[in-house]
């Protein structure tokens, strides 16, 4: 008989397998805890937008926009697209459920997939996970302090270290007009030797020339001048304020005069975290403020800044750092083996009472000799295997074995019920 030929995932695009996905849960579970700790709530957008938000909310210039995202025309002609980020989402879901007549700061995080159809390659997918928060409703540099802390926290509760903060201030509506003329006036004398994407840039979004990663064209625009030293009171102001509460925090950061968002409402601070242990795509994480993003998209002016970490990166960098995080802890599982129809009911009962005091439990799905019951259970990681037959039923006692020491021991319900029904606290 022919066999069919087996499907594959699409290019760029993975499964998440045990026991890594295990690492993965437990990243978010501890982004959840710090995040309300900061007193950020969550909020959960459509993986599908309208494409114009993309194409206001992050910028038509963009790589994104231009040749990154899987657009497509519904049946009734509505263009959408897959989102590509979430701070467009969230702040059109700002705008849409008029989260700004709410007093005080609105503080909101994300965690999902987001869709990008970029070259593959290790630590870069097409489809890729975000961990975000967004701050709306204030432009004080307090703000943008303590949500540089928060991620901070976040990295040390994995204990990464070796990454660096990277930090610029890409000024205001005052101030940038300015800055930009005289950057098109010095890109026009080198903009012949720059990569095409550039030159294109030179003419359309010269800021995003600074972003260029192309080796050949660095030196280049190391020559050109820094938006740093053009800033407004106000922004220099804002800037030196972040600077300051960052050190009182014993925050240690990096001026980086080129980090810019090249888009017009992106607004003084912004910020990378970049890791060295992640090779090429070293960016761990990035955000900024975006005073003007409510307002091009059609809402009040509510300044904000966010982050978002790349969690795909994240993991590697969490496995590199503890490569034990990642390995099978199962230690807790307890295989239940059974020999006879009776023992089997008995086995199902006592799995569902210890499952509801949180133990995990695993019940053999069929009758097996205690050597191959002792195999199954060794291959998938349990902890103990309870073994149940007639006998065992008829005494209420039954021999537990201790996987990792390899002894065998009688215990009875009492005894099962104390020894994992109990949660662990750092479960
Ligand atoms: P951005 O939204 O482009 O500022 O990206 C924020 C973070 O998301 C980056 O620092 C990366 O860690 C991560 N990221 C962005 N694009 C990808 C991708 N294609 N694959 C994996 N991670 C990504």
């Amino acid at each position: 008989m022919n066999r069919k030929q087996p499907l594959r995932a699409v290019k760029g695009m993975r499964d998440i397998l045990p026991p890594e996905s295990r690492l993965w849960g437990r990243i978010e579970q501890v982004a959840r805890e710090l995040f309300h700790a900061y007193a950020y709530q969550e909020i959960r957008t459509p993986l599908v937008e309208p494409t114009e938000l993309f194409a206001r909310g992050v910028g038509e210039e963009t790589d994104i926009v231009t040749k990154e995202m899987y657009t497509w025309e519904d049946r009734d002609s509505k263009s959408l697209t897959l989102r590509p980020e979430a701070t467009a989402s969230v702040v059109r879901a700002f705008i849409e459920h008029k989260m700004y007549e709410q007093p005080g700061l609105k503080k909101l995080y994300y965690m999902g997939p987001m869709f990008r159809r970029e070259r593959p390659q290790k630590g870069r997918y097409r489809q890729f996970f975000q961990i975000g928060a967004e701050a709306i409703g204030s432009d004080s540099p307090a703000v943008d302090a303590e949500l540089i802390e928060m991620i901070v926290a976040l990295l040390a509760r994995f204990d990464l270290s070796g990454f660096t903060l990277l930090l610029n201030s890409v000024g205001c509506s005052t101030c940038r007009p300015a800055y930009i003329a005289t950057l098109r006036d010095a890109l026009r004398q080198v903009s012949g030797l720059l990569c095409p994407d550039c030159q294109r840039r030179s003419e359309t979004n010269p800021l995003r020339v600074l972003d260029c990663k192309v080796p050949e064209d660095q030196p280049i625009i190391d020559g050109l001048p820094i938006l740093f030293e053009s800033l407004c009171p106000g922004c220099f102001t804002h800037s030196q304020r972040v600077e300051e509460y960052l050190q009182d925090r014993q925050i240690a950061f990096t001026m980086q005069p080129r980090l810019v968002r090249g888009l017009d409402y992106y607004t003084r601070t912004t910020f990378e975290i970049v890791h060295g242990a992640l090779g090429a795509q070293n960016a761990l994480l990035g955000g900024g403020r975006y005073d003007g993003l409510s307002e091009a998209l059609g809402g009040p002016r509510a300044p904000g800044i966010g982050f978002s970490l790349g969690e795909d990166r994240f993991v590697l960098a969490v496995e590199q750092a503890a490569p034990v995080e990642t390995k099978a802890r199962t230690d807790r599982l307890l295989y239940i083996a059974w020999l006879g129809e009776s023992a089997y009911r008995h086995a199902a009962e006592l799995a569902r009472e210890l499952r509801a005091l949180n133990a995990a439990v695993e019940v053999a799905p069929d009758a097996a000799k205690l050597k191959k019951s002792l195999e199954i259970a060794s291959r998938i990681g349990a902890g103990h295997v309870l073994i149940i037959g007639d006998q065992e039923l008829a005494e209420g006692k039954y021999p537990l074995r201790d996987m990792s020491r390899g002894e065998q021991r009688t215990v009875n319900n009492d005894d099962l019920f104390r020894e994992f029904g109990v949660p662990r606290a750092n479960e």
